[in-house]
């Protein structure tokens, strides 16, 4: 039989599946595993959001919808972005997507060809490279301070002729750090001065302690040249409602317009209406989540730093990147093997010798980790 696709078959599966399929293989034959390798908040998405979805289904919302989601949607987005991120948006510059991974993949495809060159920084999250790869670009990973997760002057080191787009993701997954201005602004004069497109993906955006997200977009000129990339999974819960979006200047949204008519259509009508009631309803529960993963935060990382261990700064997002200054995929392995507790290895996001634990589980469950770590 002829061999199949070059282009996929270059795409490495994460690194992150070994340890979660173990940690499934463990549990399916009975072990008690904590698992502080989840992706997505523990919560149930809001009441509110769920009736307004079901309301549409039960209306008959159950049919095709405009390519770039519903209008309702992509105004009360645009509407999102401009009052609350400081970033001007019109409808017409909005796509609605299936999830953020969607628009992520689709803005790859939308800017990118063969030869080009995009610039991610690492630790990083894992579909970056893939989205690139897949888009025909090749990736170049360029390494944050280990100590603040900032961004400094070898940034600039790292852009070459080929160099078009800089993913940035903050707060970031896996560190949890949150760029502050300078980063930003040091980012946003190398777009700049080497005209480059910048993703800059906002997903944890409402999940901040202390800190204050600030959207590249609204930084002087970065406009016309960022895709701001969010969604609804992990401010209101709805991982599994796969409702995401992307903001840029209009030619590059016609072209991801493009992407999604030829392959998904569109995300589901109806939850599309669920999504409408997130932004257009009252934010308490964003903020009763955000708090619930601040106390969980406010143990985690000093319980960690007690057992002896360096931790990134932990200023957002739902992860702690834990410094074990040795193989990561090692330990990893003998906290599942001798701990019954499952993590991520930085590895997986490009800086051995790290791991993520994620704090989306109830503090019994972190409580009980650190009891257990603490004593392999
Ligand atoms: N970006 C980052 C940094 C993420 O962690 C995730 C989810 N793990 C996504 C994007 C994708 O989110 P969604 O569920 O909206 O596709």
């Amino acid at each position: 039989m002829k061999g199949l696709s070059d282009k996929v078959a270059a795409i490495a599966p994460s690194a992150t599946i070994e340890i979660s399929n173990a940690a499934k293989r463990m549990a399916a034959e009975g072990v008690d595993v904590i698992s502080l390798s989840i992706g997505e908040p523990d919560f149930d998405t809001p009441e509110h959001i769920k009736d307004a979805c079901i309301e549409a289904l039960s209306r008959g919302e159950t049919h095709y919808a405009p390519s770039a989601g519903i209008p309702a949607l992509t105004a009360a987005i645009a509407e999102k972005l401009t009052r609350e991120n400081g970033v001007p948006v019109k409808p017409d510059e909005v796509i609605v997507t299936c999830g953020a991974k969607d628009a992520i993949y689709e803005a790859m495809e939308a800017v990118l060809n063969p030869g080009d060159e995009v610039l991610i920084l690492d630790p990083s999250w894992v579909s970056y490279e893939p989205c690139a790869r897949l888009a025909g670009a090749t990736a170049r990973h360029h390494p944050l301070s280990p100590e603040t997760f900032q961004v400094d002057d070898t940034l600039l080191d790292a852009v070459g002729p080929r160099t078009k787009l800089i993913v940035v993701n903050s707060p970031s997954n896996p560190s949890g750090a949150v760029l502050n201005t300078d980063s930003l602004r040091l980012i946003a004069d190398i777009c700049r001065d080497h005209d480059l497109y910048a993703l800059s993906d906002e997903i944890y955006e409402k999940l901040v302690y202390g800190k204050e997200h600030v959207s590249l977009a609204s930084l002087p000129d970065m406009a016309e040249r960022t895709i701001t990339i969010n969604g609804f999974s992990k401010a209101y819960a709805m991982t599994g409602w796969r409702i995401g979006y992307a903001a840029a200047p209009r030619p590059i949204v016609r072209q991801m317009e493009k992407v999604q008519q030829h392959t998904i259509s569109h995300p589901t009508t109806f939850a599309m209406f669920g999504a409408v009631a997130a932004l257009e309803g009252l934010q308490d529960c964003v903020e009763s989540m955000r708090r619930e993963f601040e106390r969980r935060r406010d143990y985690l990382v000093p319980a960690l730093r007690d057992l002896g261990y360096t931790t990134a700064p932990a200023d957002g997002a739902f992860y702690a990147y834990v410094n074990v200054d040795g193989d990561d995929m090692a330990i990893a392995r003998s906290w599942l093997r001798d701990a019954h507790v499952a993590v991520t290895p930085g590895t997986a996001f490009g800086t051995p010798g790290w791991l993520r634990l994620s704090y989306a589980t109830s503090m019994k469950n972190l409580k009980e980790a650190v009891e257990r770590i603490a004593r392999v």
